[in-house]
């Protein structure tokens, strides 16, 4: 088996201990590196949770690519940040193996035509859990018989996004097969703004932001005389670790840009 060596950034985040430790229990995976900005030049141990993992944390990606040979990048960070450490990786021919979510489409394409200049394998997936990835697949095949859907994503309160990263793709996996259609009344009104939640393609996407939450949604359509609901729940951050695990692999045999981990499983 290939000895794959990793980097984690955001390692002291809610996803990124899952990942240290999804890595740390994985034979054949070796984490040599952490990118943490407020542990520059400290080792992992000293981190709070970490005593016993002995590698270095660099403040900067840069610096940590200067020094440490990786086969890749997992980022568990922030929009901002998640997007510089995916470019630099990439520049370094590390391949990422992104989880933050907030990218927007510009983003998007950028880190696709690096990527395709690179000729590199890179992974964005905005949902790693293999029960989501199932949900939205389902929910792509209901949207061909059914024009009239509602999206309801609902998370805890320190998510940064909304809507989700998983509700947009969603969305626009629907989209790709639901005859276009501006749902509602034609004359319907907000008398409280949003009240419709967001429009994506005339669908409506409703974020709920409530502590005690982990990551769940729920797509509901509706023709006459029926409802038919769609519904995926993640109990822990556990629950995205085999999809970590399943981009991982993947990745080192890849040379392109894969957005959404369903259009890595069968
Ligand atoms: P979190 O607990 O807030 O963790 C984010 C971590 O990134 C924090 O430890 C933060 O440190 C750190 N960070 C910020 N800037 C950094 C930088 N420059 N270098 C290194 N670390 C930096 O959030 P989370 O719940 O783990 O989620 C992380 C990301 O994954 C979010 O975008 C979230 O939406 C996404 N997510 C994806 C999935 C998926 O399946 N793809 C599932 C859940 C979450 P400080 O807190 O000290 O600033």
């Amino acid at each position: 088996m290939t000895q794959v060596k990793v980097i984690i950034a955001g390692p002291r985040g809610r996803m990124g201990k899952e990942a240290v430790q999804l890595v740390q229990s994985t034979e054949n995976y070796e984490l040599v590196a952490a990118i943490d900005y407020k542990h520059d030049g400290k080792e992992l141990h000293d981190i709070e949770g970490f005593e016993t993992i002995h590698i270095p944390v660099y403040g900067e990606i840069e610096k940590c690519l200067a020094e440490i040979k990786a086969d890749v990048l997992i980022d568990l960070t922030t929009p901002e940040m998640g997007m510089h450490h995916t470019k630099t990786a990439m520049l370094h021919g590390v391949r990422p193996v992104v989880g933050t979510t907030g990218f927007t489409q510009e983003n998007l394409l950028e880190l696709e035509r690096l990527c395709q200049e690179k000729e590199i394998g890179c992974i964005i997936a905005p949902n790693f859990a293999i029960g989501a990835v199932l949900m939205m697949k389902f929910a792509q095949l209901a949207g061909k018989y059914f024009n009239d859907v509602e999206i309801i994503e609902l998370h805890h309160d320190q998510k940064l996004d909304a809507p989700s990263g998983t509700a947009v793709k969603t969305a626009q996996m629907i989209a790709e097969v639901r005859e276009q259609k501006k749902q509602g009344h034609p004359n319907e009104k907000e008398t409280i703004a949003g009240a419709r939640g967001a429009d994506f393609d005339g669908m409506h996407i409703h974020s709920v932001r409530l502590p005690g939450l982990i990551a769940h949604q729920q797509v509901m359509f509706g023709s006459e005389g029926q409802t038919l609901t769609i519904r995926h729940d993640s109990y822990n951050r556990a629950s995205f670790m085999s999809g970590v695990k399943l981009a991982v692999d993947t990745v080192m045999n890849i040379d392109s840009f894969v957005y959404g981990l369903e259009n890595i499983i069968d």
